[in-house]
């Protein structure tokens, strides 16, 4: 392996300037994603700025309507923590179908979301649940926040802090999972608000994206019969190894009208 510094901040400020005048510097969290890139050379970087050693980065607090959960908190704890689990159950569920326990252990919120694979979980409930992405640099609307295939609204340089949830009636998350990796070849995150029903799509186009037709849909009659025969048009979805965009489009129905079923039952 090539030669790089290590550095191990105290602060997100100096975690900040360390990668400022680190070269081509990286910020590492979990290093699920980073370390393999290294290992294969699709990344180089000369400094490895680790966020692990900062204090405030991993927790999780509810405020009411809202759970914030800090950028380093692991998925294992998201999956066990009771407070996830009373407040938004499909956001429990997704984090404890993440990859194996090695991922889940090691792996963190924060280093998910500023990867935003396109086969990403986390990516569909930040989005559904209309979540505030805080950085380093200030916040970012869910809306806003994903730009396509691993391309954020991230600046070089800004670190996620934490992510702000909003606390929904009702919610859940159903994904077919690649049996290896289990990434989604598609997953379906619902959120049911009084306001209306939001529902985000990953694993079957470039990005994640909001299902304005299921949306429509579920706001008006929210129940698994509102959106059967419901499908994505392939056109704009992903044809790789593992699944055609056709197959994905009408996966995607399927997986839509399993997350309605199981965010109507009753959970608080
Ligand atoms: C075998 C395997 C199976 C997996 N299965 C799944 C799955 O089913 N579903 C799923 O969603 N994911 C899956 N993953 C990915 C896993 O969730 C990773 O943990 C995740 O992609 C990256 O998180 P990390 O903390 O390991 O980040 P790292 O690898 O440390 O970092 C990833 C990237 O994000 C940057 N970064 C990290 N933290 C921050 C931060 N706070 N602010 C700014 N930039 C940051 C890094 O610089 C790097 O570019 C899998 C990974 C593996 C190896």
């Amino acid at each position: 392996m090539r030669e790089f510094a290590y550095a191990r901040p105290g602060s997100v400020a100096e975690a900040a300037r360390t990668f400022a005048g680190g070269g081509e510097a990286a910020f590492i969290a979990g290093g699920h994603t980073l370390l393999p890139a290294m290992k294969s050379r699709l990344r180089m970087p000369d400094t490895l700025v680790d966020l692990g050693g900062i204090p405030g980065l991993a927790g999780i607090a509810r405020d009411g309507d809202t759970l914030t959960i800090g950028a380093l908190t692991t998925h294992a704890t998201v999956a066990t923590d009771a407070a996830v689990a009373a407040a938004i159950p499909g956001l429990a569920s997704l984090a404890a179908g993440i990859g194996d326990p090695q991922v889940r252990n090691r792996g963190t919120l924060g280093g998910v979301i500023a990867n935003n694979d396109p086969a990403a979980d986390y990516p569909a409930a930040v989005l559904a649940l209309d979540a505030v992405v805080t950085t380093s640099a200030g916040r970012h609307a869910a809306d806003d926040y994903f730009q396509g295939m691993f391309t954020t609204a991230l600046t070089d340089g800004e670190i996620v802090t934490g992510v702000t949830f909003k606390v929904p009636p009702a919610s859940a998350y159903a994904k077919f999972r690649h049996p290896a990796s289990r990434y989604a070849v598609v997953g379906i995150f619902v959120a049911r608000f009084a306001a209306g029903v939001r529902v985000a799509v990953t694993g079957a186009g470039p990005g994640v994206f909001r299902w304005a037709e299921a949306e429509a849909a579920l706001s008006a009659d929210f129940s698994a019969a509102a959106v059967s025969g419901l499908t994505l048009d392939p056109a704009d979805l992903n044809t790789d190894i593992h699944a055609s965009a056709e197959y994905r489009g009408h996966l995607a129905g399927v997986m839509l009208g399993q997350a309605v079923t199981a965010a109507r039952r009753p959970h608080r």
